[in-house]
């Protein structure tokens, strides 16, 4: 059975592409067939696996708006074994375009992963920062969420008006759509602020959130401009070390059912 998970929060910069990059290739490397879709337009998470290979490539945004067959536009990475719909800057129109749709543009994307769905054992969607028509199509055709947390000052807050958008989608278009996790990322044990704020996420959303943090790990910054996973990068590092970590909480949260 395949399980779509986006990775949403509308704040940028607070993990959500290093997890998209890192929990896919966790899961390849624990033999899972996974797909990565990388749906925000600075393609972040194309260029960090190298998906991005030549000018005028077809992107998602021509499975979204021109209903291009998902297959010819599929980039197969090896090592780990990664198959990734890249996003390129054409993505930036799309939500205008969308809008000019109407009735069910909300429904795009859950339509077009129809055909290939099955295909996946885990389809893993990085979102962009922002709760538009995007955001929407992302936790439409998501099974759940997972939502990285950026140890930080005012990280509930938008935490809180995430799970208000969420409520709204389950409402009106998935009311299907659960919580995968919460993720603390760029955690740092030495500073108070860090540790106050977990236990404050911890408090508040429970056995929600994994046990595992993400640390903040320059590894973990450096690994994109090689064009790796941190796996690949350094699998010593802390980062790679929670990022496997994570990789089997949420796998065997999974299979628990
Ligand atoms: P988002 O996709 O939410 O905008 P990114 O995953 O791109 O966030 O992370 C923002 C920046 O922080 C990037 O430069 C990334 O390399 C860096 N970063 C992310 N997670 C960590 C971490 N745990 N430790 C150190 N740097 C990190
Ligand atoms: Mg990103």
């Amino acid at each position: 059975m395949s399980k779509v998970i986006a990775i949403s929060n509308q704040k940028g910069g607070v993990g959500k592409t290093t997890t998209a990059i890192n929990l896919s290739s966790g899961l390849s490397y624990m033999g899972k067939k996974v797909l990565l879709i990388d749906f925000d337009a600075q393609g972040n998470a194309s260029q960090g696996l190298l998906a991005i290979t030549k000018r005028g490539q077809p992107s998602i945004y021509n499975v979204l708006l021109e209903d291009m067959d998902p297959e010819q536009v599929i980039v197969h990475k090896q090592e780990p074994a990664i198959d990734i719909l890249p996003a390129n800057i054409t993505l930036a129109g799309a939500d205008l375009e969308l809008d000019k749709i109407g009735n069910g543009k909300e429904q795009i994307l859950k339509k077009r992963l129809a055909s290939i769905k099955d295909q996946y054992d885990y389809i893993i969607i990085d979102c962009p920062p922002s709760l538009g028509i995007l955001n929407t199509n992302a936790l439409t055709a998501a099974d759940s969420v997972l939502i990285p947390v950026q140890c930080e000052y005012y990280a509930l807050e938008g935490v809180t008006q995430l799970l208000l958008t969420i409520r709204l989608v389950q409402q009106l278009y998935n009311p299907d759509l659960r919580i995968e996790g919460i993720l603390m990322t760029m955690f740092d044990i030495r500073t108070k602020l860090s540790v106050e704020v977990s236990q404050d996420v911890r408090q508040n959303f429970g056995k929600q959130v994994y046990q595992t943090s993400i640390p903040r790990n320059i590894k973990l910054s450096e690994a994109p401009s090689r064009g790796m996973s941190i796996f690949e990068y350094d699998v010593t590092s802390a980062g790679a070390k929670a990022y496997g970590e994570l990789t089997k909480e949420l796998v065997k949260r999974n299979e628990r059912g």
